[in-house]
């Protein structure tokens, strides 16, 4: 029988991709929940998945942030779900001195308890079948942090540190964890990003903070994405859900993974924070070459590829 697979956020980007892409499998080993929060945001997806769609996905409404919906969306749900994948999620950038403490919270809500709600409502289920897979949709910033991602990173750090921790448990009961962790993918999630800090203030924050972000971070921000960015489709997260011994981990993007070895590297950290510090603020070279200014010789040479 086909594995009930439940999907957050999918009214775009990587879960939208994702569900299409299960909903579409040669085999149809998945029978998709595709949710989103709004649903008049349906319409894509429903396009994408073409003549899959009330066959292999159906569409459902699902916000994470709210208990009343997401036992609603179960309830509706015939069976039990065989592999739930968090992807839900949203970013926040800009100088801590200038976001509110409700804006955090917020990202929280989403990305840490909207997940953590979601495994509370399917493990039950889950441990009583001895079998299940939990799909998380963390990011190369639930590993290392990065400058101005401060609140972010820490949700999917938490992240991080919640699955982790539960996957020890889980294994005894048959069920596996998955921590994806992309780096930047080209969705609305960057543009969203950007619109929000485009309008903002961000009120009490010193001359020189604003400059660093405005000016160093944003346009290096996007050059990343344009050098190394992964589209929705590239993130394979179909390889990790039909894989008989799914991973722990799985980072999707070779091309960033020098900045992840840094960490790897050396376990003080100090490496990984010096060298970021040296990319934003001493090589002006990051700017036009994206990642490859980890090989122009503006490194220590033991973090330079060979
Ligand atoms: P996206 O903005 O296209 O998708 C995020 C989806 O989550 C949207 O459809 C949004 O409506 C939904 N969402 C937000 N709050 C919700 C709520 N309360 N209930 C239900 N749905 C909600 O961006 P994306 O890039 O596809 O992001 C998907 C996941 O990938 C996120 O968890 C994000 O943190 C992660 N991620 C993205 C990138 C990137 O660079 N785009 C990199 C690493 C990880």
């Amino acid at each position: 029988a086909p594995r009930t697979v439940l999907i957050s956020g999918c009214s775009s980007g990587i879960g939208l991709e994702l569900a299409v892409q299960l909903a579409h499998d040669p085999k149809k080993r998945y029978q998709v929940v595709a949710t989103m929060r709004d649903l008049g945001k349906k319409e894509t997806l429903e396009a994408a998945a073409g003549e899959a769609l009330g066959q292999t996905l159906t569409v459902a409404q699902l916000d994470v942030c709210s208990d009343e919906s997401v036992a609603q969306c179960l309830s509706c749900i015939q069976g039990e779900v065989d592999v739930l994948v968090n992807n839900a999620g949203m970013g926040l950038v800009g100088p801590l001195e200038g976001l509110s403490l409700a804006a955090m919270q917020n990202v929280f809500d989403t990305n840490f308890f909207g997940a953590v709600r979601l495994v509370k409502a399917v493990l039950p289920g889950m441990k009583r079948r001895r079998q299940g897979h939990i799909v998380v949709i963390s990011s190369v910033m639930g590993l290392q942090g990065v400058i101005f991602n401060d609140v972010y990173a820490a949700s999917k750090f938490a992240l991080e540190g919640f699955f982790e921790s539960l996957a020890i448990q889980l294994l005894q009961f048959n069920i596996f964890i998955s921590l994806v962790e992309p780096g930047p993918v080209v969705t609305e999630f960057e543009g969203k990003l950007l619109a929000q800090v485009s309008t903002a203030e961000f009120p009490g924050t010193d001359p020189d903070t604003l400059h660093y972000f405005r000016d160093l971070y944003l346009p290096a921000s996007r050059k990343l994405f344009r050098s190394v960015g992964q589209s929705p489709q590239d993130v394979a997260i179909v390889n990790v859900i039909s894989s008989a011994r799914p991973p722990l981990r799985r980072q999707t993007n070779v091309r960033y993974s020098p900045l992840t070895m840094l960490k790897t590297v050396d376990s003080s950290g100090s490496l990984y924070v010096r060298t970021t510090h040296r990319l934003l603020f001493r090589c002006p070279r990051l700017l036009n070459l994206g990642l490859q200014c980890l090989s122009c010789g503006c490194l220590p040479t033991r973090v330079r590829p060979r």
